[in-house]
């Protein structure tokens, strides 16, 4: 398949284009297209054929359920039996935006799309080219991010050409994204609700409005002996193909530790990576030391770290260390992507 790479500018969007791409996903096809948090790889959600398409293109496993995107509020209800009161409220408060919202699921959402389950997962992103294809598209896309499956989250159309050329029919290139992480996931059909995943809508903003609201534990646990209750926390999502090891202790005892580290893997003949931050880069000796960010500004974090960690791949380092990112909001989202990265590998120094 000859997959069509078509740049779209959010500031002029191209209706001619829109069009198109909104054909494809109304005939059946695949669109990959860019949002606020990343890049999604989109088909018709209501459409059995076009959600086991998107399995194939991702070689996902198919209990693994997608997330159906809206443009409108006025779309909400065909998805799900009922709107829950908290819907309403989280709606108001966070959409457009980076905020997914499970509920049970309608008659019209095919199990093919929520991997077999009941409930369906709902969000309306605020990227303009996103809002504006969604529309063209007939109101319901479903969509995983546009990664292979174990490779990072796309941040920026290059990694999805990189892993999904030849394998779905147009990528709408819009450039770097905003956010650079999955949505906050919220489960609506338990009280009190529960985040699945955490994101940039943080916990501290969904207490907000809902009152009381819990956290999986296994979020930021390697094995609680309790199953994740987002099936796609289960799957080791991305693992960088060097061992990832993250160090947690003060920045002094972290550098000093890590850099030891560095000098005994040299003398191994190990090619070694650290994920740092603008305020340390320059401390350390690696022979592939990369900044993620800035730590006083952990919102340049979330953006930067599924890039650097394909750079890594493309490197072939052997061994990386990374800087451990501790606090609530944002960081509890960069630390949750970061853990399952490691496969939980962390070292209090
Ligand atoms: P991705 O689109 O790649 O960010 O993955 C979607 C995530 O949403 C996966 O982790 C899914 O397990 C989760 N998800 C989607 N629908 C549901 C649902 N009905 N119940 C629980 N988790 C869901
Ligand atoms: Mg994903």
């Amino acid at each position: 398949m000859n997959t069509r790479v078509v740049r779209i500018d959010e500031q002029h969007i191209d209706d001619t284009l829109i069009e198109e791409a909104g054909r494809i996903i109304r005939e059946g096809g695949l669109v990959a297209f860019p949002t606020e948090t990343v890049y999604g790889l989109g088909g018709d959600a209501l459409n059995p054929a076009s959600s086991k398409k998107i399995y194939e293109a991702k070689g996902r496993p198919s209990d693994n359920p997608l997330i159906v995107h809206i443009a409108r509020m006025e779309d909400l209800p065909a998805l799900v039996r009922t709107v829950p009161e908290t819907a309403k409220k989280l709606a108001q408060a966070f959409w457009p935006g980076p905020l997914t919202m499970i509920m049970n699921k309608s008659e019209a959402v095919p199990r093919e799309t929520t991997g077999g389950l009941d409930t369906v997962a709902v969000r309306m992103p605020s990227h303009p080219t996103a809002m504006a294809f969604i529309e063209a598209a007939g109101g319901y896309v479903a969509a995983p991010s546009a990664n292979r499956s174990g490779r990072p989250s796309p941040t920026a159309a290059g990694y999805v050409v990189e892993d999904l050329d030849g394998r779905i029919d147009m990528i709408l290139d819009g450039g770097d994204v905003e956010l650079g992480l999955e949505s906050t996931i919220v489960d609506l059909t338990v009280e009190p609700p529960m985040i699945l995943r955490p994101g940039f809508v943080t916990r501290e903003a969904l207490a907000e409005t809902l009152g009381q609201v819990e956290q999986d534990a296994t979020l930021f646990t390697r094995d609680s002996g309790q199953a994740p209750k987002a099936p796609g926390m289960k799957y080791r999502h991305y693992a960088p193909k060097g061992e990832l090891t993250i160090v947690r202790g003060s920045a002094a005892a972290v550098t000093n530790y890590i850099n030891a580290r560095l000098e005994e893997e040299r003398k191994n003949n190990k090619r070694t990576g650290v994920i740092a931050t603008d305020e340390t880069i320059a401390e350390y000796s690696a022979d592939v030391p990369r900044s993620v960010g800035k730590r006083k500004d952990v919102n340049t974090v979330a953006r930067g770290l599924y890039r650097i960690l394909r750079e890594f791949d493309d490197e072939g380092v052997d061994l990386i260390y990374s800087e451990s990112f501790d606090g609530n909001g944002v960081s509890q989202a960069v630390m949750n992507r970061l853990l399952k990265a490691a496969g939980h590998r962390m070292i209090n120094v």
